[in-house]
């Protein structure tokens, strides 16, 4: 637990310390995460494992200067997709959506302007999209949607085929669970994890689980086990170049969200062009 000293947690400020980071216009980081089953050769929590231990990586290589807190994750996320294993967590969408939105309306009003909701679960998306529109709606406010999968992965750390299909427990995760946390990993039971897709893009299709037009899936439908991706490709370190990788990204993006011109957010009302018609004041 050492290790999470080097996180400025949001919790462990005082009200006082905290109007201060308001002050200094700090960023607030919001890590959203799942406890779903990823197979039987990773745990539960490999996905708030791995959002962690980015932030992690990220904390000592931002620029000094950079007033910067980390909200408590919220490390259950909406995992209906993998519902049907034991040891999968689930909040609703709507839920969730509340509890992003909510915990965004308290940043708010505590003074903070800039919040990056960082994402490491796939089925979190819709939910980091539709709340950071809500807070924006809410608020004169800068919201990040950064989810680090949808970072541009390293050139040739992993192969094509596999980017696109290994969606779950493949070499991507596992690799970063043997560097971030190996004791947690059971080597003996990684194994090459076929997905439904795989056959679908071989055949030509355009449709597949997450092709070019999708479907909603269960994980049973891509792979009876609940893991897609060959994580025989994975090791510790590979999982060490992704996780430097998908660190290196997610401080340009909370540095990118402290230089964001705040004023360039229109405040709320009429859009000003509509404004003299409609009559509407200031
Ligand atoms: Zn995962």
């Amino acid at each position: 637990m050492t290790k999470d000293l080097a996180l400025p947690w949001w919790q462990d400020l005082t009200p006082r310390q905290v109007a201060r980071l308001a002050v200094e216009d700090a960023v607030a980081v919001l890590p959203l995460a799942a406890i779903e089953q990823h197979g039987e050769h990773l745990p539960l929590s490999t996905d708030l494992d791995i959002g962690l231990g980015l932030l992690r990586a990220a904390a000592p290589i931002l620029r000094p200067d950079m007033p910067l807190c980390v909200l408590p994750p919220l490390a259950v996320g909406t995992s209906l997709e993998h519902s049907a294993f034991p040891g999968t967590l689930s909040l609703t969408p709507e839920t969730a959506l509340a509890a992003v939105v909510e915990v965004g309306n308290s940043v708010a009003r505590a003074g903070i302007r800039r919040l990056v909701l960082f994402n490491s679960h796939g089925g979190n998306k819709a939910v980091v999209d539709l709340a950071a529109l809500k807070l924006r709606v809410g608020h004169r406010m800068l919201v990040v949607r950064a989810n680090y999968f949808r970072f541009a992965p390293p050139t040739d750390a992993i192969p094509a085929a596999e980017l696109l299909h290994g969606l779950h427990g493949g070499a991507l995760e596992t690799s970063m669970m043997l560097h971030l946390a190996p004791h947690k990993v059971r080597a003996g039971a990684i194994g090459d994890f076929h997905s439904l897709g795989q056959g679908m893009a071989l055949a030509g299709r355009l449709l597949g689980p997450e092709g070019e037009a999708g479907f909603a899936w269960m994980a049973q439908d891509l792979n009876p086990g609940g893991a897609t991706g060959n994580a025989t490709l994975a090791d510790a370190a590979l999982g060490a170049r992704l996780v430097a990788h998908y660190a290196a990204a997610l401080a340009q993006v909370i540095e990118d969200a402290r230089d964001f011109d705040l004023s360039t957010l229109a405040g709320h009302g009429p859009h000003w062009e509509f404004r003299e018609r409609s009559g509407g004041a200031e």
